[in-house]
Order: structure tokens, then sequence, then C-alpha cells
């Protein structure tokens, strides 16, 4: 054990065990570039470039005008719980009660808290990669321990019931799953999800389900199985989800979860000795997010799905890489592998001569668990994805030596 030596330079193993998010890594390459007046496109971005729908600043404007500037409860405003509670019953016909809704600052804080009320030292939380980075680090920083599980491109980054049960063992507290996955954008098959949950009920595990991309599906959403896995699973689902990407409220910092009242519960309680309750109007502005008109949401849905459906073949038909469809979500995570070389060792390498040559910056796959890939997001207006897949493809060319 090293030494203590008593200065605010001395942090904590819990923290020195944190790794830096290689997404904002990136956005930050990004910015000092632009700063410095490169002309950058940032496909490395992972919030919707849609501004949020009118109706939602005018309700979070007109809260902050009639005096919602107070604290809130620690489990969230109760229209908000009961906003959550009623979109899931109406979108995905799953029924929670408000009480078995709590309230948080974002999805990030939904799993951070899902983490620190669930998990102890020793427990081991199997996860499926590639994976959205925090969902490692949110384990860890609850003392446990994550299992990686390897999805395979060749099955489209399917994430199967027989992956999850190899990866199992006395020790294992939770499963996490998210579905679409950030960064593959593949969907789990309904069929897998409820083995997965037969599995949670046999060999005593939480289900954490993350539904952050779920609105955002071009195959539209499932309407039958979350009630399915609830009436088999009971106390072990749990949905973490957010207004984030489905709202364009990034900014807004508004998630949730939903699970049974002894977690929800114990997360109001960390929330009161750590936040004490997401911003007051923010929450008001995400019922009317909620409860108002959902056409928005049809819309980004289209708007994304013809973004893909430029991006994806423009994407897959270059040379020398593949690059499975996209099922949900807004990102595609292409196999460069064929590109690495001895000048070119690792993606992190080629994101960077990516971003440094020709102003293009992408994830490398390294930060997901799956070196040799790049993500690439495109919540980016049409013609700039024009523009970028221009820019990949000569940068590609080059490599290759045309
Ligand atoms: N889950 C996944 C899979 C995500 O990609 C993100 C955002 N990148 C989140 C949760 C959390 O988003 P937020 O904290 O903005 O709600």
């Amino acid at each position: 054990m090293s030494e203590r030596d008593g200065s605010a330079n001395d942090l904590s193993r819990r923290v020195l065990g944190v790794a830096v998010s290689p997404t904002v890594a990136t956005s930050q390459r990004a910015a000092a570039l632009k700063a410095q007046g490169r002309d950058v496109l940032d496909f490395s971005v992972g919030e919707p470039d849609q501004d949020t729908p009118p109706a939602v600043v005018d309700a979070g404007i007109a809260a902050l005008r009639d005096g919602r500037t107070r604290y809130a409860p620690a489990a969230g405003i109760p229209e908000l719980r009961a906003a959550v509670a009623s979109r899931y019953r109406r979108d995905f016909n799953v029924t929670f009660a408000p009480e078995e809704v709590v309230i948080t600052t974002g999805g990030k804080q939904a799993l951070y808290l899902a983490c620190q009320a669930l998990l102890d030292r020793g427990d081991e939380v199997i996860l499926p990669t590639p994976h959205w980075p925090t969902f490692s680090e949110a384990v860890r920083l609850a003392g446990a321990r994550p299992i990686l599980v390897h999805a395979q491109e060749k099955d489209g980054f399917k994430v199967t019931a027989r992956m999850i049960s190899k990866a199992t063992s006395p020790r294992t507290k939770a499963v996490i799953l998210n579905s679409p996955s950030n960064p593959t954008g593949a969907v789990l098959e309904p069929e897998d999800l409820l083995v997965i949950g037969d599995m949670a009920q046999r060999r005593r595990f939480t289900l954490l389900y993350d539904d952050t991309y779920a609105r955002l599906s071009y195959g539209g959403p499932d309407t039958t199985t979350l009630q399915a896995l609830r009436d088999s699973v009971g106390d072990r689902f749990v949905v973490l989800g957010t207004a984030s990407k489905t709202y364009c409220m990034t900014g807004w910092r508004i998630g949730w979860l939903l699970g049974p009242r002894a977690l929800t519960e114990a997360c109001a309680s960390l929330i009161s000795h750590s936040t004490q309750c997401p911003a007051t109007f923010a929450q008001v502005g995400a019922v009317e997010a909620l409860t108002g008109p959902q056409k928005g949401v049809q819309d980004l849905v289209a708007e994304y799905r013809r973004r893909r459906d430029f991006l994806h073949p423009a994407v897959a038909e270059l040379p020398k890489l593949s690059c499975a469809l996209p099922e949900g979500g807004f990102y595609l995570f292409p196999n460069l592998a064929r590109y690495l070389s001895s000048q070119i060792p690792t993606t992190v390498d080629l994101a960077g001569r990516l971003l440094e040559e020709r102003g293009l910056a992408v994830v490398p796959g390294e930060g997901f668990g799956s070196p040799g890939y790049l993500r690439l997001s495109f919540a980016r207006p049409l013609d700039e994805l024009r523009e970028g897949v221009a820019r990949f493809a000569s940068f590609l060319g080059e490599l290759r030596g045309e």
C-alpha cells in the first residue's frame, strides 16, 4: 500500500481506478482543434443535434416563473414519477407504480445509484461488450467486478442467452443489458431476453436493463416483452432510462430508475445525501416531454432512420471494412482491423490520425472494450454526414496507397 501524504493530490484508490472516458477525451481534442480554427466534424458526439422541443422549454421556463425553484422530494416530483410510469405503460405495455419510479440526474446517475444500492465487494456483474464505458466504471466504483462477455460482429453483435449463461457464477449479482446498444445499435431478441429473465429467476441475479435508445428503435418499440419479463422476473427486473436522447434533453439531466420499492427508496436515500434532487424546473419540463404530444419523437426516429440509411451503406461499401447495420440508436460501429499496420497499430492511432489529418472526430473501439473498431455517431445533420463520409473514404483510400 502506498504512503498517504495527506495532500489533496493524494487521491483515493477508488478514484484512481476509474478510466477516463475515451468519448470525452476525443471530444476534448476535437474542441481544442476547433478552438484553433480548424474545420472539424465531430462524429464522436452522443447526443441529438436537435434542440429540446419548444413546449418542453416553455414548461421549464414557466416552472421557473411559477417559483418551482426549491428543493424537490429526493425520489422526484410526484407528477414526473407518475408521468414516467404512464409513458412506459403506453409505449411498452409494462406496468410500474409511481412509487416504483425514482427520478435521477440523468441516466448516468440511475446506473450509478443502482450499482451503489445493489452491489457489494466481491459481487460480479456480467456486462456484454462492446459496451458503453460508464457501465464498467459504475460497477467498479461500487467495488464489484465487471465480467465482460463478447458479442460477435458476425452475429450482428447480438447478446444471446447462451453468452450470459456461460458467464454466470455463484457470485453473479447482476447482468447489465443495453438494447439498442451503445455502441453497436444491436437490439436484443425478445426470446433471448426472456430466457435471460428465466435465468435471473433460477440463478438469483438482477437484470439491469438500460433502455436509453429504446424509443429510437427502427423496428418500432417492443410492446410485449417487458411486461412478460416483469411477470416472470418480478423484483429482479430494473429499468434504467433517460429523457436525454428521446426528447433531446441531454443538458437537462433527467433520468429514471424503475424497480422494486426497496430499491427506489434506497436510491432516494442516496440522492438525499448527494444531489438532493434533479433541478426542480427541469423535472417539470420532463413532465411536459413525457405527457405532451409524442409526434416529435416519431419525427426524430424518422430523421435518424434517414441518416442511418444514408451513412450505413456509404460506410459499409468502403473497401477492407465491415459494418453491422444498427437497429436502433445513432451509432455505426465499423470494423477497421484490416487497416491496422506497423505504422497504425491500433484504432486509437487510427482515430487520432483521422482527427489530426482530416478533421473528423470519431471514438476508437478500445473505449468500448473492442479494439479494431470505431464508433461514428450520426447525430449530425445529413450534409455533415456526407462531408464526413467523404473525408473518411479519402483517408482510408490514402492508407490503402491509392
Ligand atoms: N446509457 C447509455 C447506453 C448511454 O449511451 C447514455 C448516454 N451516452 C446514458 C445511459 C446516459 O445518458 P444521460 O446521463 O444523459 O441520461
